[in-house]
């Protein structure tokens, strides 16, 4: 049995359920309306967040891909997790929100959480080389985004339409925003810490601009290991879902007969202050991850609606963290009011 489900992207959704004709279709949101056509097709359609949480739940479902953008992912990551699936999990804002609860959880319910997330991916396949005590730390790679080498005073006029030319992967408006702040590397740093219980001293930043080598990690005797392809999401889309196998593969396939330079620098954190939040709330964690999350996809909705400067999208991100009420044991209903709170605060916030 197979289920997709899209929260109102009815017209993709469809061309989807012609290509692939899954036994269900389900639209999240209550207020767009499904085509009366498609309701005389093979697929069952159904409507409703609880539709949607149903078809993860199902028992004859067995893997859940969790593909969605943003803090909104998390109730279907929860359900995934707490219905002890296997989790292909794409949607890093999940564990940066509510990271510890939702590893807890699976280790409960037996849910192994594979990241589809490029970096992660790797991370988890560099891992099957040594065991856990063997492991000294992790190195997340990032290209750097369009605007590496650029000092904080050149970005303070970045447009909308700069930042979202990404130089080496074709992505959403909102990870690609994320690229150019690097809050995208700060987001995953927290991603990292859940996923596989690191400290965050186990975890360090290289910026790699051929984006090649999706990321390494180090092992006590200072072997490093690293996963190298070319920039292709279908490759640890197809890892997640087929772990421990490994099958041919429609990805680019690295071309053996062309010369290849790889560079890997430290990242500056002076110029990208994001990556250093990114640390400091992987420390803390708590609420730290559910607010820097939240305040960071309303300043980058407010950045693309040409209503905010960029190097405000990080400034309003650590405003928020720094008055925030931190928690550092949260529950999930209180995540979701801290996400909720820091929404507001960062609609509101001006210089
Ligand atoms: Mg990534």
């Amino acid at each position: 049995m197979a289920g997709l489900a899209a929260h109102r992207s009815v017209e993709r959704l469809c061309q989807q359920v012609s290509e692939f004709r899954p036994d269900w279709a389900v639209v999240g949101c209550e207020s767009v309306s499904i085509p009366s056509t498609e309701h005389a097709r093979h697929t069952r359609w159904y409507q409703g967040f609880s539709a949607v949480e149903s078809l993860i739940r199902n028992p004859q479902i067995s893997t859940i891909v969790c593909a969605m953008v943003g803090a909104a992912g998390l109730p279907a990551t929860w359900a995934a997790v707490d219905s002890g699936k296997r989790v292909a999990l794409a949607n890093k804002e999940s564990l940066v929100v509510a990271g510890s609860l939702i590893m807890k959880r699976a280790a409960e319910t037996g849910a192994s959480v594979i990241p589809v997330d490029s970096e992660h991916s790797a991370i988890f396949q560099c891992l099957q080389a040594g065991r856990r005590d063997q492991l000294r730390r992790v190195i997340l790679t990032a290209s750097g985004g369009p605007f590496r080498g650029w000092t904080r005073s050149q970005m303070a006029s970045v447009t909308p339409a700069m930042a979202l030319k990404h130089p080496t992967w074709n992505m959403g408006p909102k990870i690609t925003v994320d690229s150019a702040t690097m809050m995208n590397k700060a987001l995953e740093i927290i991603e990292a810490r859940w996923l596989f219980d690191l400290k965050p001293s186990e975890i360090a930043v290289t910026i790699h601009p051929q984006s090649l080598i999706h990321s390494l990690v180090e092992f006590a005797d200072g072997s490093v290991i690293s996963q190298f392809s070319p920039p292709d999401m279908r490759l640890p889309i197809q890892y997640a879902l087929l772990f421990p196998d490994r099958l041919p593969s429609p990805a680019r396939q690295t071309d053996w007969t062309q010369p290849c330079t790889l560079e890997l620098l430290p990242p500056d954190l002076d110029a990208f202050p994001a990556l250093r939040l990114g640390f400091e709330a992987a420390e803390q964690g708590g609420t730290c991850g559910a607010v820097l999350n939240a305040a960071n996809e309303i300043a980058v909705e407010r950045f693309l609606a040409g209503n905010l400067p960029f190097p405000c999208i990080t400034h309003i991100v650590q405003d928020i963290l720094n008055h925030h009420k931190f928690d550092a044991q949260p529950t999930l209903s209180q995540l979701f009011a801290m996400d909720r709170w820091a929404r507001e605060e960062a609609t509101r916030w001006t210089l």
